[in-house]
């Protein structure tokens, strides 16, 4: 009996000494692996429900989330420093759907997540699991739609685990890189770009792709190539006189990473320019950069209002294909209503379902908690 348990430990230490590449993993990763052994699995939790659904409704539905992008810092929204070209060319063509008032619904990942892909939120803690919530991945699948997840963040980690659950329901899921790399991740968003189309290719029939970003994720100058370096201390002299040239240099990397961004979202979005395709494109959170204190840089001072207005409001924008807005002229006058209304992105979940012509769950109708009027 004893030497069956020391054959276990000796089996197991063997394996973790040859697969783990130690030079990736910190004292905190190791926690978290550790923690997701006893993590649930979601596919467990399935509920099947029933739905009924319109006859007809987008081949193509895309979330592309984004990673801590403050509005404050998109010139979609009145930024001095161009970070949004390429949208803003596409919202000048009267191709993409800007929202104007978006709130994320926390100001970190985790919870962020949970509240947009399930119907589950912090405040139902003392009262449900979060994991036995109905997810949007099982709602889509149950509509018919083959969904993917494609991210650029880590699947494993302190920030990661629990949205890798999510990943584990999907029909496929690839990941950029090292799937253990966390903060230390070098890999571009870029990289996505070949994942999609590698995607795209083999995709028949209707699909959900989840693209998930590491954005402007700290540390902000790992998340652009070189070549994207376009804004640099020097631009900040006027419009921040009150910061170090340091602090300059850390917020033109911020938006420089934005601005890298624009464009691969951009490059995102043309994949499906010719298809019938809903595109959605968010950020989990915010972040505060130096906007409610000079020395302050991080996810956000509770209780500091200007802290908490770069940490919650996000971008949010919805890009309709020329074919989809043919098909369904109803549900891009459904968008066009809605552009000045106060969003949280609690209601993402219900939003998409709506979009991919959800009429009831169990019986029950969700169109009051779409974000679409
Ligand atoms: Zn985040």
């Amino acid at each position: 009996m004893l030497s069956g348990l020391f054959l276990i430990i000796y089996i197991s230490f063997s394996f973790v000494m040859t697969y783990v590449n130690w030079e990736r993993i910190n004292t905190l990763q190791i926690f978290w692996i550790f923690k997701e052994a006893v993590l649930p699995d979601l596919n467990a939790y399935r509920q099947n429900p029933e739905l009924l659904l319109e006859e007809d409704a987008p081949e193509n539905i895309v979330l592309i989330v984004g990673e801590s992008f403050s509005r404050s810092n998109s010139s979609l929204y009145g930024y001095e420093k161009n970070t949004n070209p390429m949208l803003h060319e596409l919202e000048k063509n009267g191709e993409l759907s800007v929202f104007k008032d978006v709130d994320s619904y926390t100001t970190t990942t985790i919870p962020s997540f949970k509240a947009m892909m399930m119907g589950y939120k912090n405040e139902y803690a003392d009262s449900v699991e979060w994991y036995e919530c109905l997810t949007l991945i099982e709602v889509m699948q149950k509509a018919g739609y083959t969904v993917h997840w494609l991210s650029n963040q880590s699947k494993h980690g302190i920030c990661d685990n629990e949205i890798g659950l999510f990943a584990d329901m999907c029909d496929e899921q690839a990941f950029v890189g090292d799937k253990i790399a966390g903060m230390k991740r070098t890999t571009y968003d870029g990289e996505l770009l070949p994942l999609i189309d590698k995607s795209v290719s083999k995709a028949r029939g209707k699909n959900f792709y989840v693209v998930h970003l590491m954005g402007s994720h700290s540390k902000f100058d790992a998340r652009y190539p070189d070549s994207y370096s376009f804004f640099t201390a020097e631009d900040y002299e006027g419009s921040h006189p009150h910061l170090s040239s340091d602090k300059r240099q850390l917020l033109s990397t911020y938006d420089n990473s934005i601005r890298y961004n624009d464009r691969i979202v951009y490059d995102m979005i043309n994949r499906f320019s010719g298809k019938d395709a809903v595109v959605i494109y968010l950020s989990d959170h915010g972040i505060d950069v130096f906007a409610s204190d000079e020395d302050y840089i991080g996810h956000a001072i509770k209780n500091d209002p200007v802290s908490m207005h770069a940490a919650r409001k996000i971008p949010f924008v919805i890009y309709t294909s020329g074919l989809c807005k043919e098909k369904y002229p109803q549900l891009q006058r459904r968008i066009e209503n809605s552009l000045d209304n106060h969003i949280v992105t609690d209601k993402l979940m219900y939003t998409i379902m709506d979009i991919a012509g959800v009429l009831t769950v169990n019986s029950v109708s969700y169109r009051k908690e779409s974000i679409l009027e």
